[in-house]
């Protein structure tokens, strides 16, 4: 089961809603033209997870698209009527708490806005422990298109996600889980919902690297959560450029996200690259941890 919650101002603590029954307008341009933006976060243990990072990714997105949300405040209120009536309807060991901001409806004063606390996939957590096959696919453009085209929104999690999805089809159509995102100067990008994460030992030294931001990837709070603990733990961090040949040559790679968490890749485009299972454990440990 699902709840919802909209903001409104004329209810600070949120208003509950019926999620299964119609509730948007058609002529919301978050439906009509996919122009809004959400976040995704692990509720799991009483804990929404990374919630400052997710709002204030959230704060980055509007900024980018000229949006503007209601005040912090009024999210946070709206997450706890939210949580708690999921806790008392439907409790479930892990749950995805959404966030979504549209522009609202055409030459409407303000957008709208709400949150839905769901059941969460159980295909995440079983990609937890086997793993995943993923496919590289290009992304169309090359990894400098974030300077050159600030239009195009890079960085921003916009509800535009038809590409993302239609991605992942295409892997489960020729038998792979994901996808790596690669640019077209053969740069490695992301994954349609996650972060590339990959490490490398180097005698008693472990480095944890991740594709850079300039090349207009969405700033994964997880991937940011694992660096901050991976850091602390003595590891080197580093961020690409990165090339494929280098997720092949890794001792690990993993994709990383609020709600699958870390899930280690077996093979790339049906080649099996390497696992080191002490690796996993650690950064696990460190992902498990994380509040
Ligand atoms: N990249 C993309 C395109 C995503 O959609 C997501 C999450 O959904 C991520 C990366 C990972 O972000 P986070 O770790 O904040 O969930």
């Amino acid at each position: 089961m699902t709840v919802l919650v909209f903001l409104d101002p004329q209810f600070p603590a949120g208003r509950l809603a019926d999620a299964t029954v119609p509730q948007l307008s058609v002529l919301d341009q978050g439906v009509t033209r996919g122009d809004g933006i959400f976040e995704s976060a692990l509720y799991k243990g009483a804990v929404v997870r990374k919630l400052e990072a997710h709002l204030a990714r959230l704060a980055v997105s509007a900024d980018t698209c000229d949006l503007t949300l209601p005040e912090t405040a009024a999210w946070r209120a709206a997450i706890a009527t939210a949580v708690s009536a999921y806790d008392a309807a439907a409790p479930s060991e892990e749950a995805v708490v959404k966030l979504v901001a549209t522009r609202g409806a055409e030459g409407a004063q303000a957008g709208t806005c709400w949150v839905t606390v769901s059941p969460g996939p159980a295909l995440g957590r079983a990609q937890r422990e086997a793993g995943l096959s993923v496919l590289l696919l290009d992304r169309g453009y090359d990894s400098a298109v974030a300077e050159r085209a600030p239009w195009l929104l890079m960085g921003a999690k916009t509800l535009s996600y038809a590409v993302n999805m239609a991605a992942l089809r295409h892997a489960h159509a020729n038998g792979a889980d994901d996808v790596i995102f690669i640019s077209s100067d053969d740069i490695v990008l992301e994954g349609p919902t996650s972060t590339v994460l990959l490490a490398i030992r180097e005698g008693e030294t472990k480095r944890l690297l991740t594709p850079t931001l300039e090349t207009g990837i969405l700033p994964g709070t997880t991937q940011g959560a694992i660096f901050a603990a991976a850091k602390a733990a003595g590891w080197e961090l580093g961020y690409g450029p990165l090339a494929p040949i280098d997720l092949m040559d890794a001792d690990s790679v993993w994709l990383v996200s609020s709600i699958r968490l870390l899930a280690p890749i077996n093979s790339i485009d049906g080649t099996p690259i390497a696992r080191d299972p002490e690796l996993h454990a650690e950064l696990t440990a460190m992902v498990d941890a994380i509040a």
